[in-house]
Formats: structure tokens, C-alpha cells, sequence
């Protein structure tokens, strides 16, 4: 390749990078490395969802942000993200195998809504922001509570803790011409049975239309784009061999087992 076919590939490349689709130039080959997209089945349908960012909102149930720590009257939303490659894909009435991750002791569920974008944009206004969610599921923002906290104690990132494989298991994606909108209903999860944390969706601090307000202020947002809407209070540990099963009204029950 002549060096200034490499440069004028390179600036084509930047220019969709840019744009928020990085396609190849035509002169340029791939390496032989494959790397997988992500993908969430949609329910009663063919389709897959692609995923593009995982967003997940901290401390949004006001029970939850006093258990870790927080006055949850005075704080503004905060966002953190996930890898795609941390899905963990539970098809309905399966119970996958989820594994213990290295390095922690101390590794706990949070049951969440989760909101699937479908129309992107920036500095979406509350008023029109549900308008750009496509769909909604049921997830798991798995966590290494002792790693996050000790970044935490140490002002690091989360990353460790938080966005590690597979720490994002999760159901089919129903679309809101199916279920309409999530804004109320019971959100639990039961450990072996045992009832763990039961809430409402209405105890949220911040709905969904505000977390996609507030998120499109930071980030531009994009369809593919999910957002784990943050967990109820009673966070806790599970150990190999224990089994999850979360709820949310109006969606089918997600359930793995921690091996
Ligand atoms: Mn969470």
C-alpha cells in the first residue's frame, strides 16, 4: 500500500469514526481477527437488538443509595458504563449458568429495569425523552462489591468491580408497542427462593425519561444504546450454587445460577 493511500484510508476512517460508524475504506482489509457484535433477541420476533454502550445509573432507589452511603435528596444522577461483551443473554424459562468471577469475595446482585434506546440524540428534553426508548428488559447489574468499594475508598474508577464478563446478565428485549412504558410495578429478586429485595418502579429516584435526559447531556446518545436503570434497596452476596430469579411486573422472570 503507498503511503499516501494509507493516509487518505486513515482519514476516511476518522471522518466515521467521527460520525459514529467507523466503516472500513475500500482499500483497507480487516485483520483476520473476528471480533463478535452484540446482540439481544427480541422477544415474539426475530429481530436482534444491537448493542452499542451500556449505560447504568448509581444509587436510584432511595432505600439503596442510603444503604450505600448517600443522601439521596441532594445528588444528581450519575452514570457508569459496561462493556457489551459483558451481556449475559437468559432466554425465558432457562436457567443459564452464570460464573463466580476471579478475584472477589464478596459478589452481589442488583435487579434492574433496563431500557433499550431506539432513536438517538443530544440534550433530549424530558418531555420527548421517552419517545427515543425502543424497548425495555429485566437485568442484572452484577457487582465485586468488595473491588468497588475499595476503589471507591481509594477515589479510582469502578471498573473492576463493575464492568467486568459477563457482570451484565439479561432478558429478551420487549418493545414498548409490545409492553408500553415502564414507570410503575414490582421489581424483586429472590436468592433460592427467599425473597431479597422487593420494590416498586415508581420508587425510582430518577424515572427513565429523566435518566435519558440527563444522560443525552453527557453523551451523545444512539440507538442500540441500553441503560440499567439502577437497583432497590437489599443488595447482597451470592455464593456458587445459588440461584437468581428476578421479576418485574409486566415482563417474563430472569433467572440464572451462580456456579
Ligand atoms: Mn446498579
Amino acid at each position: 500500500m503507498q503511503r499516501r493511500d494509507f493516509f487518505q484510508g486513515s482519514a476516511v476512517v476518522a471522518a466515521a469514526a467521527v460520525s459514529g460508524c467507523a466503516a472500513p475504506a475500500a482499500q483497507q482489509q480487516r485483520t483476520p481477527f473476528a471480533v463478535p457484535a452484540t446482540f439481544i433477541p427480541v422477544a415474539g420476533s426475530d429481530q436482534l437488538f444491537p448493542v452499542r454502550r451500556i449505560y447504568c445509573i448509581g444509587r436510584n432507589y432511595a432505600a439503596h443509595a442510603i444503604e450505600r452511603g448517600s443522601d439521596p435528596t441532594r445528588e444528581p444522577p450519575f452514570f457508569f458504563q459496561k462493556p457489551t461483551d459483558a451481556i449475559q443473554f437468559v432466554a425465558v424459562g432457562t436457567m443459564p449458568d452464570h460464573p463466580y468471577p476471579p478475584m472477589t469475595k464478596n459478589y452481589h446482585y442488583e435487579a434492574e429495569l433496563v431500557a433499550a434506546i431506539g432513536k438517538g440524540g443530544r440534550d433530549i428534553p424530558m418531555a420527548q425523552a421517552l419517545e427515543h426508548v425502543w424497548g425495555y428488559t429485566l437485568g442484572l447489574d452484577m457487582t465485586r462489591r468488595d473491588l468497588q468499594n475499595a476503589m471507591g475508598d481509594q477515589k479510582k474508577p469502578w471498573e473492576i468491580g463493575k464492568s467486568f464478563d459477563r457482570s451484565a446478565p439479561l432478558g429478551p428485549i420487549h418493545t414498548v408497542a409490545q409492553t408500553g412504558h415502564f414507570t410503575q410495578g414490582a421489581i424483586w429478586l429472590k436468592v433460592n427462593g427467599q425473597l431479597k429485595q422487593n420494590a416498586n418502579l415508581n420508587q425510582m429516584i430518577w424515572s427513565v425519561a429523566e435518566q435519558v435526559s440527563k444522560l443525552s447531556e453527557a453523551f451523545e446518545l444512539f440507538p442500540g444504546d441500553i441503560i440499567y436503570s439502577g437497583t432497590p434497596a437489599n443488595v447482597g452476596p451470592v455464593v456458587p450454587g445459588d440461584v437468581i430469579e428476578m421479576h418485574i411486573d409486566g415482563l417474563p422472570n430472569l433467572s440464572v445460577k451462580v456456579v
